[in-house]
């Protein structure tokens, strides 16, 4: 993509209204623009890193073995009078009615609607498991909406939902799900601590948090120091097997939100605990026949007898996740975007848009790179090296590759990589490799 025709409206000034570095650093690098509190529009930039994100989450869940399906935004009420959750859900609920005076609401959640999918076509044991997700907008009317897109009203979020007949089927379920978002955050380059947390309004006993440390965070958060020397691997996982051991070893050391956490019975001493902040970017819950119940969502036992179905939910703050990742990887200049996530691999700038010779060995370069199939932003605007060093470390992307005169003359470009700052002087091929190999 050629910056002078690529839609980046990057901000000079810090936004007044961002108090976080990743709203801040969001909203300079023209990745969002709000609408209204806590609603958000996508601009290009941003909506790149968002379906890598989503690229992931995906990917993980598929993997897992779970189904992607899409439930709608808007839902009738009465499936919320069934679960009994309609009046308990507050001013949290945006509230609709249609032309035909029929009471509907925008989901903050899909719990109610995944049950009534069910209910409708798994009768029996033999239906079980499943596990069904989707990812889509939801919407909560938030109190205090804020830092940017980690609280917004309007946001992305993968909600998964896991059917079985009994309780060990839905903690092997469980299980599922906690080693796959353990391997999704970790291809995001996070490390996000699975927590011990309380359910919440949704209700049930198994629980737990992915928490990134960070003190923009809106948790407090108790763990084992020791947490903070354990670098969570991209595990290998075959869903197959049986599951617990691997999630007994991601649970041994403690940490809990600070509605689980409790002085009195904490297993470790306190010389061994850290308090801090934390951000929620998944949460996995067991909450058992909560809604089959009310809902009626029976199935048939192998000796015949109908018993509710055995349910959990799971949920990715797939919006939310740009912002943890920002504040997670960044420095004074910008955004320092894991390549995972990156919205382009590299950058290619070229010093002298004016001259010539530099044009054509930009152009040149950026033709290369596009065809070894590599995602560049080529700045070819006629600014000064000065506006484009600093565009390009706030954007944040891996590499950068930069055409200048002297360099020609040498026949060579300079390679810098973003995280490290490290720049190389390097022949166009070896840049073309060092790109490729990645
Ligand atoms: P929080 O405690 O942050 O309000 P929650 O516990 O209400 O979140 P869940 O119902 O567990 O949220 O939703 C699943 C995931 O969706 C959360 O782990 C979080 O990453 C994300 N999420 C929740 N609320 C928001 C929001 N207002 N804006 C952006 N992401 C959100
Ligand atoms: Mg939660």
């Amino acid at each position: 993509m050629r910056l002078s025709e690529y839609f980046l409206p990057v901000l000079r000034e810090n936004p007044s209204e961002a108090q976080i570095a990743s709203h801040r650093l969001m909203l300079r690098a023209g990745m969002i623009r709000q609408s209204s509190a806590g609603i958000y529009c996508w601009l290009p930039l941003g909506l790149r890193v968002l379906k890598n994100i989503e690229r992931i989450v995906r990917e993980e869940q598929d993997r897992a073995g779970a189904q992607e399906i899409l439930m709608p935004t808007i839902q009738p009420a009465e499936l919320w009078r069934e679960s009994g959750r309609y009046d308990d859900y507050g001013k949290e609920m945006l509230r609709i009615r249609d032309r035909h005076d029929r009471e509907m609401l925008y989901g903050p959640t899909n719990e109610e609607q995944v049950t009534e999918i069910v209910r409708a076509s798994i009768k029996s044991y033999r239906d079980l498991p499943k596990l069904l997700y989707h990812i889509q907008w939801k919407f909560r009317d938030e109190v205090r909406p804020r830092f940017g897109v980690m609280r917004g009203r309007e946001f992305l979020m993968k909600d998964a939902y896991s059917l079985d007949l009994d309780a060990a089927g839905a903690k092997r379920s469980y299980n599922k799900m906690f080693a796959a978002y353990l391997r999704t955050f970790v291809r995001m380059g996070l490390k996000a601590i699975p927590m011990r947390a309380d359910p919440g309004p949704i209700g049930g006993d198994l629980s737990h948090e992915f928490i990134i440390l960070a003190d923009a965070g809106e948790s407090d958060v108790f763990f084992d120091r020791r947490w903070q020397e354990i670098d969570i691997p991209l595990i290998e996982v075959d869903y197959q097997d049986d599951l617990e051991p691997i999630f007994q070893r991601w649970t041994a050391s403690y940490a809990a939100t600070d509605e689980k956490h409790n002085p009195a019975s904490c297993p470790i001493p306190e010389t061994e605990l850290i308090s801090a902040r934390g951000l929620e970017v998944g949460h996995i819950f067991y909450f058992g026949d909560k809604y089959s119940r009310p809902m009626q969502a029976l199935v048939s036992r192998p000796d015949g007898a109908p018993v509710p179905l055995q349910m959990g939910s799971y949920g990715i703050g797939v919006s939310r996740l740009p912002g943890a990742l920002i504040e997670a990887n960044h420095d004074e200049n910008g955004i320092i975007w894991p390549e995972s996530v990156a919205p382009f691999r590299a950058g290619l700038i070229n010093l002298r848009a004016s001259d010539m010779r530099c044009r054509a060995a930009a152009d040149d370069l950026y033709g290369k790179l596009r065809n070894a199939g590599i995602e560049v932003l080529y700045d070819d605007r006629d600014e000064s090296p000065g506006a484009k060093f600093a565009t390009m470390d706030l954007i944040g992307l891996p590499e950068q590759i930069v055409v200048g005169p002297r360099g020609l003359a040498a026949g060579t470009v300079e390679v810098k990589n973003r995280r490290s700052g490290v720049r190389e002087d390097m022949t166009t091929d070896a840049a073309l490799s060092r790109l490729s190999a990645a």
